[in-house]
C-alpha cells in the first residue's frame, strides 16, 4: 500500500465529473481534473464519469484524449467507468451514433438507453459482490443495458442484466455511485488505484 494517497483523474469532457470527485476526495483520494493529455501524467487511476457518450467521445477525439486514454487504460491504469463511461469502454454498442467512437477494451455489448423511455431513470437495491452490509443504492439514468458478456466478472445483477463488472483493473457500472450519496464504491475503486486490491 502506498503511503500517500493515490491519485486519481477524473475524465472532465462533459457530464458527471464534479460528482466523482467530490466523492473520490471524501474517499480519501487526491484527484485532478483530466482535459488533456498531460493531464494523464502520474494517475493511479482514472474515472470516466456519466453524462453523455457520444459527445464525450467526440470531445476526446477534439483533445486528443481518444488514443493516450485507450493506451493508459490498456496499460493498466486504474479504471472506474460509470453509465456513459462504461458504453465508452464497451467493446460493442448497439443503438449508438453510426459514428460513435469507443475506446472497446471492456469485453461487453452495451444498448445504449436500453431500459426503455418508460424508465429513463429509477433507483434500485443492489447486492454487489465485495460490499459488507446492506444494498447498495443503484441510481439508473438512461443507463446503459448490457447485453453481451465476454470474459469479465459480474459482480451485480438487475432484472437479469449485469449492471457492475469488472475485468482486471477496470470496473464499470451501469449505475451512477457519486449520486447515491454512499460511498463504498468509491472507497474500493481508492483501494484498488492504490494497489491493494
Ligand atoms: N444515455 C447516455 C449515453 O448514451 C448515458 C447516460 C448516463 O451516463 N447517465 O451516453
Amino acid at each position: 500500500m502506498k503511503l500517500r494517497a493515490p491519485l486519481i483523474g477524473v475524465l472532465a469532457m462533459q457530464g458527471a465529473f464534479a460528482e466523482h470527485m467530490r466523492a473520490l476526495e471524501s474517499a480519501g483520494a487526491r484527484t485532478r481534473l483530466v482535459r488533456e493529455r498531460e493531464d494523464l501524467d502520474g494517475l493511479d487511476g482514472i474515472v470516466l464519469p456519466g453524462g453523455e457518450s457520444t459527445t464525450m467521445a467526440m470531445l476526446m477525439e477534439r483533445t486528443g484524449l481518444l488514443e493516450p486514454v485507450r493506451d493508459a487504460i490498456q496499460g493498466g491504469l486504474a479504471t472506474l467507468a460509470t453509465c456513459a463511461g462504461m458504453i465508452l469502454l464497451a467493446r460493442d454498442i448497439t443503438d449508438g451514433m453510426p459514428d460513435q467512437r469507443s475506446l472497446g477494451l471492456l469485453d461487453i455489448g452495451v444498448r445504449r438507453n436500453g431500459y426503455g423511455r418508460q424508465v429513463e431513470s429509477f433507483e434500485a437495491p443492489l447486492h454487489i459482490e465485495g460490499l459488507n452490509g446492506k444494498t447498495f443504492p443503484g441510481v439508473f439514468i438512461r443507463a446503459p443495458l448490457v447485453e453481451r458478456v465476454g470474459d469479465v466478472h459480474v459482480m451485480a445483477m438487475h432484472d437479469g442484466h449485469p449492471v457492475a463488472v469488472r475485468q482486471g483493473r477496470i470496473v464499470a457500472l451501469g449505475f451512477h455511485p457519486e449520486l447515491s450519496g454512499d460511498l463504498r464504491l468509491h472507497r474500493e475503486f481508492v483501494r484498488l488505484a492504490s494497489g491493494s486490491s
